[in-house]
């Protein structure tokens, strides 16, 4: 029987063939490779997409969280609250700057950040928080934004997993002082390579984001300030610009495939959708106290599945000395042990998914 992917990046590039190799071939026979208006036209688009004043181009999403904190002032002697529950880039960019990832339990059904949580982790040292979008899911950012504001700290949002969520009506995108994107591949607007950017409300970040990626310099040669090399690259502009125009669609057809998961699976915990949430459906991942058998099994069917993710942050040896035991966050430790990711993807047809539903409702219910 035919394998089902898990996620079809290839399928993805010849639904847009055409428009793609246009684009890119024009890149190519400009002469003009770093920055220039590829760069420029895809950020105001997808500034205009996100309904934020700004956008900035950076070289993937761990640096747009890094440079976001940067621009914020956030350095050594700062706590910055993250989720226990996240991928490590969020963790990673606090810890590059030199300021110390305060983690904090989320909310049980949503996965998200808690409010309440957020309130009783912020001290004097709290400079920043990054709520992220976990699985292309909202956080719930109005409570979030009222602890945030009563406190005086700034609030980052991750949005690597979000474009085109909405959180009560509105595009994921200015909610926060900074919203961070990642266009790897495998996101819901990915490239075909390395590419991130910020969008922002805030004049003064965007101009300070713009100059740190750019070698801390607005003239050339003049450097105001010790920056990095973390631009985008027009050529993935190029191809981002094209997939934009087809978000949208792509990101209904997650929609109904979510839809559908959600109908039909009986044997396993699907996931919870408040109603003022309308996610981008990133990752569709559903919770089985045998997912390890599960996971085996459904291979064996031919059905790929992944799992987001295997060891929370505070229990990578990369922070081996952040202080925090095993047992610390039951939430995030049992989430890695329970959650498994089913396919889903704009070019997944329903007809690969009913096989996988079909699979995962005889073989979970068998376990
Ligand atoms: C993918 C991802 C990132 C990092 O993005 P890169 O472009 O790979 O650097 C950060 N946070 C979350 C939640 C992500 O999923």
């Amino acid at each position: 029987m035919k394998a089902v992917p898990f996620l079809d990046l290839r399928a993805g590039y010849l639904a847009l063939q055409a428009d793609i190799d246009a684009a890119v071939a024009q890149v190519m026979d400009s002469g003009w490779y770093i920055m220039g208006p590829e760069v420029e036209t895809f950020e105001a688009n997808f500034a205009v997409y996100c309904g934020a004043h700004h956008c900035i181009g950076v070289a993937n999403g761990l640096d747009a969280l890094i440079l976001s904190l940067r621009a914020l002032g956030v350095g050594p002697g700062d706590e910055v609250i993250v989720p226990s529950n996240t991928f490590i880039a969020t963790w990673l960019a606090v810890s590059a700057v030199g300021a110390t990832p305060i983690a904090i339990e989320p909310h049980a059904q949503t996965y998200n950040m808690d409010p309440a949580q957020l309130d009783a982790a912020i001290t004097p040292q709290t400079r920043a928080v990054i709520a992220v979008h976990l699985y292309g899911q909202p956080a719930d950012l109005d409570p979030i934004l009222a602890v945030t504001r009563a406190h005086k700290v700034a609030l980052i949002e991750d949005a690597a997993q979000a474009h085109g969520a909405t959180y009560k009506g509105t595009k994921i995108g200015a909610h926060g002082d900074a919203v961070c994107w990642s266009f790897y591949p495998g996101k819901n607007l990915g490239a075909m390579g390395d590419a991130g950017a910020v969008t922002t409300n805030r004049t003064d970040l965007a101009e300070h984001i713009s100059t740190l990626r750019n070698y801390g310099s607005r003239v050339k040669y003049v450097n105001e300030e010790q920056g990095v090399n973390s631009r985008l690259d027009p050529i993935q502009a190029a191809v981002l610009g094209v997939k934009l125009l087809h978000l949208d669609d792509w990101t209904e057809a997650r929609r109904t495939l979510a839809r559908r998961y959600s109908a039909a699976l009986t044997s396993v915990n699907t996931p919870h959708v408040p109603d003022w949430a309308n996610p981008a459906w990133h990752l569709y991942v559903v919770r089985h106290s045998k997912r390890d058998a599960l996971q085996q099994t459904l291979a064996a069917e031919g059905i790929s599945t992944m799992i987001h993710y295997p060891i929370p942050p505070h229990l990578q040896a990369a922070y081996a000395d952040c202080g925090y035991a095993k047992g610390v966050f039951p939430l995030a430790e049992g989430f890695a042990d329970d959650m498994l990711s089913l396919p889903i993807g704009p070019q997944m047809s329903h007809a690969d998914q009913d096989r996988v539903i079909d699979a995962v409702n005889r073989l979970a219910s068998t376990l």
